[in-house]
């Protein structure tokens, strides 16, 4: 009998900049559901769509100085090295190959996330490719925004943690994370208007941000 592989999941953002938001909440994940491994993703933005404040280098730059010396943390790169962009469903399809079809896999968002699901791209062929891990979010409703979607929430939830070790993928689990009331679009309002934003980010991410001149008072 092979070993049974651990639960690894993944974690997909902006991250301009990341923020104790993204960082609390997802320890409590991986203690709630026994995750070993979290790896971070920094989107491509499209084109199309409103850019980041920071360059992809510097997000990128801010999530390793976040997760320094954390071991529970990876962060992986390749949506910033397409130019095309980086729908998740892709990245996933990827990961799968890489990582074989036994290998539980999860994908974290959080709660206003799940809100807007059927928005993403081939935003049903997910759950055949992962778990996905919802954290909870101050200010964002619990039921779905129409029936149908509520009804594919019901189907596919669970309670049962060990569902989420002993498959690949196929549930949705609605995690009991503390409710962290962050936003990296607060704390750019912040840091344009010269507010103090030291209990929202790591220091090392702030210092950073200063060096670099970001999100500076216009
Ligand atoms: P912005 O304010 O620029 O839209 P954001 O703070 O929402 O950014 P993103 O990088 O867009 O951060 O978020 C990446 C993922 O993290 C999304 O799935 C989002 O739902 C989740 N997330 C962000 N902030 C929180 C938070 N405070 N609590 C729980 N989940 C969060």
């Amino acid at each position: 009998m092979s070993e049974p592989l651990a639960l690894h999941a993944l974690f997909g953002g902006t991250f301009d900049p990341i923020h104790f938001g993204h960082l609390q909440p997802v320890t409590a994940l991986a203690q709630e559901t026994g995750l070993q491994r979290v790896t971070l993703l920094p989107n491509n933005v499209p084109p199309h769509r409103p850019q980041p404040e920071a360059t992809a280098a510097q997000r990128a730059e801010m999530v390793e100085l976040a997760i320094a010396n954390n071991p529970l943390f990876a962060v992986d790169t390749r949506e910033l090295q397409r130019d095309t962009p980086s729908w998740t469903v892709d990245t996933l399809e990827a990961l799968r190959q890489e990582q074989g079809s036994r290998q539980p896999l999860g994908f974290i968002i959080g709660q206003d996330s799940l809100l807007s699901l059927h928005q993403w791209h081939r935003w049903q062929d997910l759950l055949g490719l992962c778990h996905l891990l919802v954290m909870q979010r101050p200010g964002y409703a619990m039921q779905m925004p129409t029936t149908e979607m509520q009804h594919w929430l019901d189907t596919h939830r669970t309670t049962n943690v060990n569902d989420l070790h002993a498959q690949p993928s196929g549930f949705v689990w609605l995690a009991e994370t503390p409710q962290v009331d962050i936003s990296a679009t607060q704390i750019r309002h912040r840091l344009h208007t010269g507010e103090n934003c030291n209990h929202l980010l790591p220091q090392q991410v702030l210092d950073y941000i200063q060096r670099q001149g970001l999100y500076r008072p216009a």
